[in-house]
């Protein structure tokens, strides 16, 4: 192969769409391309669930209108997609739903051609086909309909007038039509299309607030009112629209729309997250560190050329299992010089880490380590953990280290060398107080400790905690949980919330923007 006379990489631009809101709905391929990119510029109808897949250590960009912050318009975005690209970067786009489909993202793939900068397109899942299947209305159906036009309802906002368009297709579906959805209705009337013409808005469709109103073209545009339906919504119109009679299934989920804060970003939650999410609740997560790789980790690497020397290898973080291994194989090493250690984790993340490196773990440590409680907390597991009295421990993770775990293992004086593996930013602040939760569940100790230094709870928000030490710290701080568990186990916490669910009505709040 003949070698490239330039070493230096050449910049892209990879436009991907998002999909339609429910962050299962992006295409593999668009997955990858966050994955690997330097820059990602994002706009409002990305989920933070999305961002949470972009690598540590990217360029991020909000480029989407939002109450209070600056406006970035076309012409800039288009500009900082060939600025970034150009010094050899690799800069995703990524846009709500399918990047073609009403998105500009045309505008944004001439702007590359005309500055010569390489561009690719992932399509997404767009909300126009998404959304309704979301509500139970088949886009097309044999004996309904056999034709669809996406449109948009939107004027331009140059101010010119543009008639809205009522094109000839079984199946009618407009985008940005929420402002002008009576101009659709009149369109439509006015070329004949009858009263009793089946009609559905979707709010924010494939999403826990997915909101449906479904009607006639006589009675939509009262119904939408009454519902208060806000952007982003679409309008479906034409006989698949009554389908969703038959078809509704995502807003029958047991957990729609209820509001559920997870208070500790533990890699152990994320299973609980996702298990609430695939229920229909709209889940968040406190803030989490920032977790990042190091340019170099000389101390983890010397340790690994003595690890002769070690007795047992702890691990607490699945990214400290990582870059462990990394540097293993870095040094020409593998699984083989482990084989005098006993394997230790802290927490359930780190061991199924090490599970699917095919490494059995000697001893699982109790994420909520109470070093007051040592030996107490031990007395079912203290013959093990006796074995680690006074042994050499390595222990890979972030400085200065999880400190209820260093004190425990210096109360039994091992010996424990702390390396770095990876660097750890403490959490944002909250800027918002959770007033809007319904439940807040605490997965460990420490989240009671992170959440109620910052805010004082609204007496009308339930809690509950995943095991013995929130629930003693919920305690201690005179809150009472609504339920305890006996551990931070996904199927019993998740069977817990169903019930607290059914037995608690979801509180009226306005309607969602
Ligand atoms: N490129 C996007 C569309 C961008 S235009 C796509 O392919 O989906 C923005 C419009 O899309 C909104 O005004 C609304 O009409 C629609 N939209 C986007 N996400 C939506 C969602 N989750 N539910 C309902 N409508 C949505």
């Amino acid at each position: 192969m003949k070698r490239r006379s330039s070493s230096r990489r050449r910049g892209k631009v990879i436009l991907v769409g998002a999909g339609p809101g429910d962050p299962g709905l992006i295409t593999v391929r668009g997955l990858e391309a966050i994955r690997q990119a330097d820059v990602i510029l994002y706009d409002l109808l990305v989920s933070s669930e999305l961002m949470e897949e972009f690598p540590p250590g990217a360029e991020t960009i909000f480029v989407g209108k939002e109450a209070g912050t600056h406006y970035v318009d076309q012409a800039e975005t288009n500009a900082l997609l060939v600025q970034k690209a150009k010094p050899g970067k690799t800069v995703v786009r990524l846009k709500g739903g399918d990047p073609y489909t009403f998105g500009r993202g045309g505008e944004e793939a001439e702007a590359c051609a005309r500055a010569g900068i390489p561009f690719e397109v992932v399509p997404g899942i767009t909300s126009g086909l998404a959304a309704p299947a979301y509500a139970g209305i088949p886009v097309t159906h044999r004996d309904a309909s056999s034709s669809i036009a996406l449109i948009t309802g939107h004027r331009r906002s140059d101010g010119t007038v543009r008639t809205i368009p009522a094109p000839r297709a079984d199946t009618l579906i407009y985008y940005m039509g929420v402002r002008t959805l009576p101009q659709i209705v009149a369109a439509l009337r006015k070329e004949g299309w009858p009263a009793n013409t089946p009609a559905a808005m979707v709010h924010r469709g494939t999403t826990p607030r997915q909101l449906v109103v479904a009607g006639t073209l006589a009675n939509i545009v009262k119904r939408a009112t009454e519902a208060q339906i806000r952007h982003p919504a679409l309008v479906v119109v034409g006989k698949v629209a009554a389908y969703r009679k038959r078809l509704r299934w995502f807003e029958d989920r047991p957990l729609l729309g209820r509001r559920i804060l997870i208070a500790q970003a533990l890699p152990e939650a994320k299973e609980l997250r996702d298990e609430l999410y695939r229920l229909a609740a709209e889940v968040t997560c406190l803030p989490s560190p920032a977790l990042s790789l190091l340019a170099r980790t000389p101390k983890l690497d010397a340790a690994i050329k003595k690890i002769q020397q070690f007795q047992v290898l702890l691990l607490a973080h699945p990214l400290a299992v990582q870059v462990f291994f990394q540097r293993l194989a870095a040094l020409g090493l593998d699984a083989r010089a482990l084989s005098h250690l006993e394997l230790a984790a802290c927490g359930r993340a780190a061991r199924s880490a090490l599970e699917a490196k095919q490494l059995h773990c000697d001893f699982q440590l109790p994420l909520d380590l109470d070093p007051k409680s040592v030996p107490p907390v031990f007395n079912s597991v203290a013959a093990v953990f006796n074995r680690y009295r006074k042994k050499k421990i390595l222990f890979p993770d972030t400085l200065p280290g999880p400190n209820s775990l260093l004190q425990a293992l210096n109360k039994i004086r091992a010996e424990v060398t702390l390396v770095p593996a990876y660097a750890a930013q403490p959490a944002p602040a909250l800027t918002k107080v959770p007033v809007h939760q319904e439940l807040i569940v605490f997965p460990a100790r420490q989240g009671v400790e992170d959440l109620l230094s910052q805010v004082i709870l609204p007496i009308y928000v339930h809690l509950a905690a995943l095991g013995p030490a929130p629930a003693s710290a919920l305690q201690a701080r005179g809150l009472t949980p609504t339920f305890s568990l006996r551990s931070l186990d996904t199927a019993s916490a998740v069977a817990a919330i169903l019930q607290w669910a059914s037995k608690h009505r979801p509180r009226k709040t306005k309607p969602s923007d």
